[in-house]
């Protein structure tokens, strides 16, 4: 009968199209920062906001993600990717942090979560300290509908940096540290050790 009323109440009730955002690069570039950056203005929106990181980074704070700046924001610790969607129904913004750490079942689960309409915001190391490219990341800035590429100052030569140096000399691929361990260097002053 009354079509005006009908229209309105399909119109409030079209599902929202969520989609999947990743900030790449290496390490001291910036990803957490942006990272921050986002969630604290989607909370300015008024949005809901959940973040959570791998429990394997408990460096700075096993309540927040924190930056090398010393920037933070409150996130959930989680031992695998596969307990975030529970966690996820009432929220509208995901960001997700140190995603290299997840391993590959981290991409459905961001495919599913932007599927049902959220903003997923990963952050990860997209290479590492030999510059082979860390899983997941290339997986998910293939699906990914917005990627951000951060870089960060080469220690040696100021130069924008897009690789992480291992200065200790422990070689295996997963070694969680800071700048006891690691060192932002451009393409030039990296180098790989076999
Ligand atoms: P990421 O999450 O990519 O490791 P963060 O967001 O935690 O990076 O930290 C970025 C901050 O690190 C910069 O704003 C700067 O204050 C600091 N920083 C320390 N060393 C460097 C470097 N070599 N290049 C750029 N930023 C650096
Ligand atoms: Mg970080």
């Amino acid at each position: 009968m009354n079509n005006g009323m009908n229209e309105n109440l399909q119109i409030r009730t079209y599902k929202k199209s969520g989609h999947i955002e990743v900030i790449a690069g290496s390490m001291f570039s910036g990803k957490t920062e942006e990272l921050i950056r986002r969630i604290r203005r989607a909370q300015i929106a008024k949005q809901r906001v959940k973040v959570f990181k791998p429990k394997i980074d408990d460096r700075y704070s096993e309540t927040s993600i924190v930056s090398h700046s010393e920037q933070s924001f409150p996130s959930e610790m989680v031992e695998s990717a596969s307990e975030i969607p529970d966690k996820c129904f009432d929220y509208e913004v995901i960001g997700i942090d140190e995603a290299q750490f997840f391993g590959k079942e981290l991409v459905d689960i961001c495919q599913m979560l932007a599927d049902s309409g959220k903003r997923v915001i990963v952050a990860g190391l997209d290479q590492d300290y030999k510059a082979k490219p860390f899983e997941p990341m290339p997986q998910l800035l293939a699906i990914a509908e917005y990627i951000t590429k951060t870089l960060a100052v080469c220690v040696v030569c100021g130069a924008p940096a897009n690789r992480t140096q291992r200065v200790s000399a422990e070689n295996e691929r997963v070694l969680v540290g800071g700048k006891d361990h690691y060192e932002a260097r451009c393409r030039l002053h990296h180098t790989i050790v076999e």
